[in-house]
């Protein structure tokens, strides 16, 4: 993000969208969405104020709006389906062993989303049902390349849709959201150089950043480096999903060294490189972890799962870590349950949550002056919510 894009939105250019926190109690979004918890550490957990800063759209889709779609589909194919229902049902079950979602994601893109008031209800409702756990701030990815490619609709039209949405949500739920164009990096690399084209050539402060995702296995970050040297040059905020589905650190040393984001997104093999780890703890990049990753659930046995786990380790190696939902409706999890898993799987203290809940603003691409004023709140906020339920 630029500097004069920080300066407007520190001036209030951006109508309804807010600088500060509500104050809790007026928060729109406490009565809705989430359900009620009986015990102390859940209500404690769903109460925090956070932020989250690696969630894809397409992942966020519910149920009920991803059965709407099907049926639209098959009727509009004359009842030849594309995707069955209980297929798309079959999307929402997670197995112990879970198959991972790109499938479902795919669908979306290629027949379910068809115009762009689809795009404004996928962002509005993920909004809605973050703002319920105290989501303040979501930065989350988009892939421009499918949605234009696959869902027919052009990158300025999708924009358009989306922000809308970005704004109806912080006027009715009073949270900020933000987009994070993402790479398909099973796509061409030239079509990453032109998402940034498209991304520069469209400039929105709404967009902050570019990343990368999908499916990693033989899709290596340096393919992309291109359109990272792109990005940063046109002053786009950068990230990368790296050292996900078990493949190899050095993946995520390009992505610091030769892509130079400013946070890793997983980068769960990091912990078999501690000297290459410690260097990026030095320079307290930011590490956005997934606790419901499918690659862990499917690959470790039931019993080691939680022991085993890299997240459990990598802050001992003095990373930085931040817990997040990342596709939250397909793994069945909500902020306050990944959360929740930092201290029921990994054994994270409330003292860590701490520790996370300051890296999560600290590696949030938000105004310094309202990381310092969140900050603030936040931190006050713990302490009060942590005295009224006694986790
Ligand atoms: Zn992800």
């Amino acid at each position: 993000m630029t500097k004069r894009s920080f300066e407007r939105m520190g001036r209030g250019a951006r109508g309804p969208r807010q600088c500060s926190m509500q104050p809790m109690s007026e928060s729109p979004a406490r009565s809705t969405g989430a359900p009620p918890y009986d015990s102390p550490l859940l209500q404690f957990l769903h109460a925090l104020p956070k932020v989250e800063i690696h969630c894809h759209l397409l992942g966020t889709v519910r149920e009920g709006t991803f059965l709407e779609w099907t049926r639209r589909a098959i009727a509009k194919a004359g009842g030849v389906a594309p995707l069955t229902e209980d297929e798309a049902r079959a999307f929402y079950v997670r197995g112990e062993k879970p198959v991972g979602v790109l499938k479902a994601l795919r669908a979306l893109d290629a027949f379910l989303i068809t115009q762009p008031d689809d795009l404004h209800r996928l962002v509005y409702e993920y909004l809605q049902d973050a703002a319920a756990h105290q989501v303040r701030h979501a930065e989350f990815f988009w892939n421009p390349t499918g949605t234009a490619q696959e869902s027919g609709i052009a990158y300025p039209r999708a924009l358009e849709a989306i922000v809308r949405a970005i704004h109806d949500a912080s006027t009715d739920f009073g949270i900020q959201g933000w987009l994070i164009a993402a790479i398909d990096r099973q796509a061409p690399p030239q079509a990453a150089n032109e998402m940034v084209e498209w991304v520069v050539a469209h400039r929105r402060e709404e967009v902050l950043g570019i990343g990368i995702d999908y499916n990693e296995v033989d899709h290596p970050p340096e393919w992309f480096a291109q359109a990272y040297a792109d990005a940063r040059r046109a002053g786009l905020k950068t990230t990368a999903h790296a050292g996900e589905f078990g493949m190899p650190w050095v993946n995520v040393k390009t992505a610091v060294e030769q892509l130079q984001v400013d946070r890793i997104d997983h980068g769960y093999t990091i912990t078999d490189a501690p000297d290459f780890a410690a260097r990026c703890a030095e320079r307290g990049i930011i590490f956005t972890v997934v606790p419901t990753n499918s690659y862990y659930l499917r690959t470790l046995p039931k019993e080691r799962w939680a022991l085993d786990h890299p997240i459990r380790r990598m802050p001992g190696l003095g990373l930085r870590i931040h817990p997040n939902t990342d596709d939250p409706t397909l793994h069945k999890v909500t902020p306050t349950g990944a959360w929740h898993m930092m201290v029921k799987d990994f054994g994270f203290s409330i003292d860590d949550l701490r520790g996370f809940m300051r890296n999560g603003l600290d590696g949030a691409w938000m105004d310094p002056g309202q990381r310092r004023q969140w900050q603030a709140e936040f931190d006050a906020e713990f302490d009060r919510l942590r005295a009224l339920h006694q986790p």
